[in-house]
């Protein structure tokens, strides 16, 4: 008999850099070393540089071996003015679903599984319908999808129409918890919108194949284990941790300005400073953070963004602010003269994974997306925790509380809305540099994680292994048609 083709898996990507980025990666990695065939769909028409974004992703594909699919655009016109990025999302992919319905009807041989990333939970409802198996893809690690899991407990737990609320601290796994203050918002406020779609989210997760997830076991190895023992108890999906997908430097453009000027500067004297696609500091912080850098006396390179007027700390590029606003001109007057030589700000974006993996790069003050974590520590840099929105600062309790990889100033922990000082800044900044005994842990802890998460994914590796077993059941799934 003919050997049956490699399962085809279609990978499903919402429009944030953030997450297509690492489904890429995924899809390669299928392909390359799990024996897979695979697709990548992605989304147009939220907004133009969320489009331009996926596209960079989906051109940076070996086109050789995995494909890459943009749905065609759905009009939200008459989703309401103001609507969270989240609403917008679902409603992106909700909408999408007749397009992606007619997509994998389309591909000859049929498809062996779905894995849709947490903003497209809905494609599992499409993988049911279509009797294929669907994995979700989640972005951040599984300390996120442990409070996930505990919303919708207690949601589902209490009276019709009531909810408990967290007790605080939020016990997660083992010896693991979490401050209720570092939970997103949105899952602490039943009147936000969003409130009700996690719960939906949630209450789907239940019926997923599987979870893959983009962290390893030896970051937040409790909280694996806790959902490892739910799986063999049938009390929740498995959960695989497969990562960290880190995209290759080969991807980022190898020169820049930021790139040549670190390569003037000595080994191990800089602190990048970045707070992701989207982050956003008010003016005052902005102008705090200035200052703190310059108190510091360290070296540093800043990748600032347009600061907030309104109270919001991120910007998806949704509300179609100009883009022709010059972020630099919101510096503090004299700043920039006062630092040159010893720093360089930069407007907007720089090519984070070959500034972190530069020699000159020895702290990252970071908003603590997931990505830029992993970037961080693939290329074993200590971090400031210095969450903004979303799951940072779930995030930031996992890299100081667990992992130990990360300093967090008292005013960015949660409930600490507060602006975070400029002697905050220094002191945190100095810790790392010019080590004290927590700086020095966190040096020590960050190049240990670096070493695991090589491991992790090299052949053989505990992430490698996880995907390894997903992909023999898709392969076992996908045999029937071809016998
Ligand atoms: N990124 C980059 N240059 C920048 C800002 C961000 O290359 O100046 C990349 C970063 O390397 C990471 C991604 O954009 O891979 C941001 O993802 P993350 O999960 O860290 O945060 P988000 O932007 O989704 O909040």
């Amino acid at each position: 008999p003919r050997s049956p083709p490699p399962p085809h898996v279609v990978l499903v990507a919402s429009p944030c850099a953030g997450h297509v980025m690492p489904m890429a990666e995924l899809a390669r990695r299928l392909v390359a070393f799990h024996g897979c065939a695979a697709t990548l769909v992605t989304f147009s028409g939220l907004a133009a540089s969320l489009d331009a974004q996926s596209a960079a992703v989906a051109a940076s594909l070996p086109a050789s071996s995995v494909a890459a699919v943009t749905l065609p655009e759905v009009t939200l016109d008459d989703v309401p003015a103001g609507a969270n990025i989240a609403t917008l999302i679902f409603e992106l992919v909700r909408r999408s679903l007749p397009n992606l319905r007619q997509f994998l009807r389309s591909i000859g041989g049929g498809v062996a599984a779905l894995v849709p990333d947490f903003f497209c939970g809905v494609v599992l409802d499409l993988a049911v319908e279509l009797g294929v198996p669907g994995y979700l893809f989640l972005p951040p690690n599984v300390a996120s999808l442990a409070c996930m899991r505990r919303l919708v407990e207690l949601h589902d737990g209490a009276a019709p129409g009531e909810y408990r609320d967290f007790s605080d601290p939020l016990h997660l796994a083992g010896d693991v918890t979490i401050s209720v203050a570092d939970l997103p918002i949105e899952f602490l406020d039943r009147s936000n919108p969003v409130f009700g779609q996690l719960i939906d989210e949630g209450r789907r997760h239940r019926r997923a194949d599987g979870f893959l997830v983009n962290s390893f076991a030896e970051m937040e190895p409790t909280i694996v284990e806790d959902f490892k023992k739910a799986a063999a108890e049938g009390a929740f999906p498995p959960v695989y941790p497969v990562g960290p997908f880190v995209r290759s430097s080969s991807d980022e453009p190898g020169e820049s300005a930021c790139l040549e000027w670190l390569d003037r500067q000595p080994a191990g004297s800089v602190v990048f400073v970045s707070f992701g696609s989207a982050g956003m500091l008010s003016v005052e912080q902005t102008r705090e953070l200035a200052a703190g850098l310059e108190m510091s006396g360290h070296r540093f390179l800043w990748v600032v963004r347009m600061p907030s007027h309104d109270g919001e700390s991120y910007d998806f590029g949704t509300d179609h602010r100009n883009n022709d606003d010059d972020p630099l001109a919101w510096l503090p007057d004299g700043f920039l003269e006062r630092t040159s030589g010893r720093g360089l700000a930069v407007a907007s974006w720089a090519p984070q994974v070959r500034v972190l993996s530069h020699p000159a790069t020895a702290a990252f003050v970071s908003h603590c997306g997931w990505n830029s974590v992993l970037e961080s520590v693939s290329a074993g840099v200590p971090m400031v925790a210095w969450p903004l929105y979303a799951e940072q600062k779930v995030n930031a309790a996992i890299l100081t509380e667990v992992a130990g990889v990360a300093l967090r100033p008292a005013a960015a922990r949660g409930g600490g809305d507060g602006v975070v000082t400029r002697e905050e800044v220094a002191a945190a900044v100095r810790e790392l540099m010019d080590p004290g005994e927590k700086g020095s842990a966190a040096r020590r802890r960050a190049r240990e994680m670096q070493a695991a998460a090589a491991r992790a994914r090299s052949p053989g590796g505990a992430s490698h292994r996880e995907l390894d077993e997903v992909a023999g059941k898709w392969k076992q799934t996908n045999r029937a048609p071809y016998e």
